[in-house]
């Protein structure tokens, strides 16, 4: 992934957290002996079950322990192969798009887009999405920027919420009617470090197949949303540029989940420029879609992480305390969902 315009709205806060962290509100009631005794009521029709951060980690680990995931080799293979036979162990129907692509530097890869449909006859529907591929250099790294990091912020992570999202949806009495979609796009961070010349985007290769080549004719969904970066210890996720243009309220409603059910340090109310990420190729395939990935415009750090694209970016800097904030956010932006 790679960021389009350094800067544009860094710094703005456009508005302070506006929400509680306090989920439920206290009421009270006439007891038949006229007494008043303090009941709670839902804000949300009901609430999301617990996200198993564990689990979560187990899953980054899992695709770690494979190697990187860099196209064309046999630990992404291997990867790849899990990740379906996971999707269709958790219940899913799953379509699996091969397809060649040629890399900016004239490199041919056999990638994989994997999907997952559950219930998949419901027509309200949502997708949920992040790449599985590991970039193969690491080029913000001094030493050995030839080759790939092990990719556990970059990549697994996302891969990993979501795998527990499923579970989650799976293995609790769920009787929404909304159908959800996972697409693990491949081919995302083979980008070309000296930037794209030209129309060609050198990125996001997975997700701009799809785009052109949709896994079910008129596939539509109600809104899209796209996990990248989403592991990583003081993870920030500012509201991206693509997202707030393309989908906005995508951003508002994901956003005000979190910070309704007390993340609001994960999910910040600052603006940051657009980055070039799948949720691109998804937003113009027509599915509004926003883009959760840690970047904060504001961090003297840096705006990615200092892991980013470098070899830092190993289980060391998993936070299971970031990943319970976005897969309990996704989980209650879906139950929310359900119950409209
Ligand atoms: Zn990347």
């Amino acid at each position: 992934m790679k960021n389009k315009i350094l800067g544009l709205l860094g710094g703005l806060v456009l508005a302070a957290n506006l929400y509680s962290c306090d989920f439920r509100k206290k009421e009270t009631t006439e007891t038949t002996e006229g007494q008043t005794a303090p009941v709670t009521t839902p804000v949300a029709a009901s609430n999301a079950p617990a996200f198993n951060q564990d689990s979560a980690y187990q899953y980054v680990a899992k695709q770690v322990s494979f190697g990187s995931r860099v196209p064309n080799t046999a630990a992404h293979r291997a990867c790849g192969d899990f990740l379906i036979q996971k999707l269709k162990s958790l219940g899913a129907q799953v379509q699996v798009q091969e397809f060649a692509a040629t890399a900016y530097d004239g490199k041919k890869m056999q990638l994989r887009n994997i999907i997952g449909s559950f219930k998949p006859d419901a027509t309200n529907r949502i997708l949920l999405a992040a790449h599985w591929d590991t970039r193969p250099i690491s080029d913000k790294d001094e030493v050995n920027p030839n080759t790939p990091s092990d990719g556990a912020n970059d990549g697994a992570s996302g891969v990993g919420v979501l795998l527990e999202v499923i579970r989650t949806l799976q293995t609790t009495q769920n009787n929404a009617t909304v159908g959800v979609d996972v697409i693990f796009f491949d081919g995302e961070d083979n980008g070309n470090p000296e930037g794209d010349t030209g129309e060609e985007v050198s990125w996001c290769l997975g997700s701009q197949y799809w785009a052109k080549n949709k896994h079910q004719a008129n596939y539509t969904a109600n809104f899209g949303v796209l996990l990248d970066m989403v592991g990583a210890h003081g993870g920030k996720f500012a509201q991206e540029g693509y997202s707030m243009q393309y989908a906005p309220q995508v951003v508002t409603n994901v956003w005000k989940t979190a910070n309704q059910i007390g993340y609001s340090d994960y999910f910040i109310y600052t603006q940051n420029g657009p980055i070039t990420d799948d949720h691109v190729y998804m937003n113009q395939a027509g599915i509004p879609t926003a883009d959760i990935i840690d970047y904060d415009p504001t961090s003297p750090d840096g705006t990615f992480g200092k892991y980013h694209h470098r070899h830092t970016d190993n289980m060391s800097i998993i936070d299971k305390n970031t990943l319970k904030a976005v897969g309990q956010t996704l989980l209650q932006v879906i139950y929310n969902q359900a119950a409209v």
